[in-house]
């Protein structure tokens, strides 16, 4: 059985997310999605909140696929995380250029600590590609209209916490 790990902050989850998501069930039997605490980024939307935006969306994912997804939370090392669920291959997504060197990084250290863990980098759909949580975020909080980013219920949770 092949078990792959998506792993992200995820907020909150975006139609970028979702669409790597989708194509990783393709690739996987049993897909992690694996959500990092990442308190230093201060996240607008607490563990709990992430994890349970996840579940909502995946268990709507679910019923399309064979893959079984499961959500994780994690803090230890990427690495020890994609062992910890027994992952053979990492999944992440690439948006622009921009992504890449940081990517390029991690895939190297990675492969220092644990080569036999492969990375495979996804693209989404031309519509979904520029979709980054961070400007979701902030369209939001200005007032404009994220319905082609999120989800509506994703997008009534941003609503609520920003007060837009
Ligand atoms: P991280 O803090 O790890 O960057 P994110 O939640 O921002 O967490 O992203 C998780 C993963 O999803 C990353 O691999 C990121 O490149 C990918 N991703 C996010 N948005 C998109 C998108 N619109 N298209 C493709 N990949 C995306």
């Amino acid at each position: 059985m092949r078990i792959g790990l998506y792993p992200g902050t995820f907020d909150p989850i975006t139609l970028g997310h979702v669409d790597i998501i989708r194509r990783s069930c393709a690739l996987v039997d049993c897909l992690v999605i694996g959500v990092a605490i990442n308190r230093d980024k201060g996240p607008l939307f607490n563990l709990d909140e992430r994890v349970a935006m996840i579940k909502a969306e995946a268990a709507q994912l679910g019923l399309a696929t064979d893959t079984k997804i499961k959500v994780h939370p994690f803090e230890n090392l990427l690495i020890d995380c994609a062992r910890d669920v027994g992952a053979s291959i990492i999944l992440r997504g690439l948006r622009a250029v921009s992504d890449f060197e940081y990517e390029y990084q991690m895939v190297g250290m990675n492969r220092q600590l644990d080569a036999t863990i492969e990375t495979v980098f996804l693209m989404a759909e031309a519509q979904h590609q520029a979709i980054a949580s961070k400007l979701v975020k902030e369209i939001c909080r200005l007032g404009g209209d994220v319905s082609k980013f999120v989800t509506p219920a994703v997008e009534a949770a941003l609503k609520d916490r920003l007060n837009a």
